[in-house]
């Protein structure tokens, strides 16, 4: 172990993750599990909960999990480096000067520096509104938007006298100009002078989820044949394909009310005129299409999201766009149907919060959303357009894995179209048949694949499982060490292996200084496996790990096969044929046992 490392777990033995996390909810004892309300999500059944043996929390609510560091970050809204100093004055130790740590270290210290600067330029802009004179433009605009000064304040809402005046008073705090400029704040003109990007605009900071100001989105308040918003480009602390304006105010909520679905619309007038009339959960992607990237964001708060763009052409292409990322991401997603040509900022102001709250409450699912969209594009009195819209709205009810989700919008076809479900069943039948007979062999195997897989990904999540929480009926296996596929679960199993082979017990709040755990999910769900779903004795490990063995190898079996059958150069396909007859064999000899 290095001497970070030996310093880490220094302050991770002098701190009882117990004691700390009762500094913010009360905790409850009950059999050997602390439990508590949730500190991450609303609720009212404790399902946050502490394990004081292997000094880590798991909520099964929402699934965070962590160690001590982890959830001083979360409450704190900090980054590790202020967790472990916290965690050090916590226990009076004293924290050695790890800034000649190499790259990182200074990295991080550009970043905090970026991250001051910018807190200040907002601070700053903000400051500037409470002059009624120099700020009039901006405060004209605030007026007609009819915004008050409790949505002004929330949001920090500022404004930019001018060219230079932010630059001025930045000095004075005593910033150099290279921070300024990596923060995005200022930029050269031709002449090789520095000037404040968002000069004259009303500004508008973007704020992370961990509350820094991370950039600015500015919006020109005088006649212009420019864009009307400048937002930051990119900085070390802005990537514009992750930014969500709001998050901030999203996590604050989320801790104090049920958060029950997350309404994306356009921009960020939207999201603050909304909250003015009460609608707290709205949230925008500025100055760029919706990515993978925010929809990973917003299922960490929530899993139900209500797409609500401008009902005219352009918007409806981001809805459509926006879809298949929201959906893929796992997400259950609604569409709010707005009239075209209006954003919900006018829909508000026009026809009042109710009128919105109700269009939002009449969200379609976004099946029915699409049926409904493709139903328009054709002339349904016409047969062959009516079959080009019925092989399109099948395609989409093709994407939902029950039943009895399918029927319904089978029925829904019906109604549009006339022809009946069973009709419509056969045809949506026949989408899968017609595509089996182009690749029937492939397709069987795929599927077959597919089965095999989801076994052994269960089986190797409870082997793991049992191994690192110390079951006793749990031994250690070459074999399984050879069949693991993923990088990360060989290397927990490495951790582990070296533990039991060295005499000491693996701990599990270990594996979170190993892993971004959060973003493993497979070893999330090892740290936090649920053995009371299962039957947990020695029976069912002995037949996970035959199948965990079994399985692996057939899936390296299928790997080999398909690399042979794209290899071209002899040599490499001798070799993958040594190891696919090796494979075999080890499989023909358990297929004896
Ligand atoms: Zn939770």
């Amino acid at each position: 172990m290095d001497n970070f490392s030996e310093f880490k777990q220094k302050v991770k033995d002098a701190n009882d993750i117990v004691s700390v996390v009762s500094k913010y909810v009360t905790l409850n004892k009950k059999g050997k599990t602390w439990w508590a309300n949730c500190p991450f999500h609303y609720e009212k059944t404790p399902s946050f909960a502490v394990n004081e043996v292997e000094q880590f929390y798991h909520c099964f609510g929402c699934g965070v999990s962590g160690d001590i560091f982890a959830f001083v970050q979360h409450m704190e809204g900090c980054d590790f480096y202020d967790a472990l100093k916290i965690l050090c004055e916590n226990s009076g130790i004293e924290m050695p000067d790890f800034s000649h740590d190499g790259k990182d270290a200074e990295r991080k210290k550009e970043r905090e520096q970026i991250y001051a600067v910018l807190r200040d330029a907002a601070l700053y802009y903000c400051k500037n509104l409470n002059s009624p004179q120099q700020a009039k433009p901006a405060l004209d605009y605030i007026a007609k938007r009819k915004l008050d000064t409790a949505s002004v304040r929330a949001f920090g809402l500022g404004y930019s006298l001018g060219w230079n005046e932010v630059i001025d008073h930045l000095k004075s705090k005593g910033y150099s100009l290279d921070v300024m400029q990596k923060a995005g704040i200022i930029e050269k003109n031709q002449y090789g002078k520095f000037y404040d990007v968002f000069a004259k605009r009303l500004i508008f900071p973007i704020i992370n989820s961990n509350d820094n100001v991370v950039g600015f989105s500015a919006r020109v308040l005088e006649p212009t044949n420019h864009t009307k918003y400048r937002n930051t480009g990119e900085t070390p602390v802005f990537q514009k394909n992750e930014c969500v304006y709001g998050i901030n105010l999203i996590k604050k909520l989320r801790r104090s009310e049920a958060l029950n679905e997350i309404i994306i619309v356009e921009g960020q007038m939207d999201v603050i005129s909304l909250f003015k009339a009460g609608v707290k959960n709205a949230v925008a992607c500025l100055g760029t299409a919706l990515t993978p990237n925010h929809a990973k964001q917003l299922k960490k708060y929530c899993n139900k999201v209500v797409v609500c763009f401008d009902g005219d052409g352009a918007g409806k292409k981001a809805t459509l766009r926006s879809l298949d990322i929201l959906v893929s991401a796992g997400l259950d997603v609604y569409v709010a149907a707005m009239p075209a040509g209006v954003d919900p900022d006018e829909l508000v102001l026009q026809n009042g919060v109710e009128y919105y709250r109700a269009l939002i409450a009449d969200a379609k699912y976004w099946v029915e959303y699409l049926i409904l969209e493709y139903s328009k594009n054709y002339n349904l009195k016409r047969a062959e357009e009516r079959n080009l819209f019925v092989a399109s709205a099948l395609n989409v009810v093709k994407k939902l894995s029950s039943n009895t989700e399918q029927n319904v919008y089978l029925e829904l076809i019906k109604n549009i179209s006339n022809i009946s479900v069973d009709v419509l069943r056969r045809d949506l039948e026949n989408i899968d048949s017609l595509k089996v007979e182009e690749t029937k062999q492939e397709k069987v195997e795929e599927n077959a694949g597919v089965n095999k897989e989801n076994a052994y990904v269960k089986a190797v999540k409870f082997v793991l499982a049992a191994l690192l929480h110390k079951k006793d009926y749990a031994e250690l296996n070459e074999e399984v060490k050879d069949n693991l596929l993923d990088n990360d679960v060989q290397k927990l199993y490495d951790y582990i292996y070296e533990c039991k082979t060295t005499g000491k017990t693996p701990i599990v709040s270990h594996v979170f200084d190993m892993f971004n755990v959060e973003s493993t999910p497979i070893i999330n769900e090892i740290v936090s496996f649920d053995f009371n779903s299962i039957i947990d004795n020695k029976n069912y490990f002995d037949d996970c790990v035959k199948l965990l063995i079994k399985s692996g190898l057939e899936i390296k079996q299928r790997d080999l096969a398909n690399k042979i059958s794209l290899e071209s150069d002899i040599d490499k396909r001798k070799e993958y044929s040594k190891q696919l007859s090796q494979i075999i064999l080890k499989l023909t000899q358990l297929k004896k046992k």
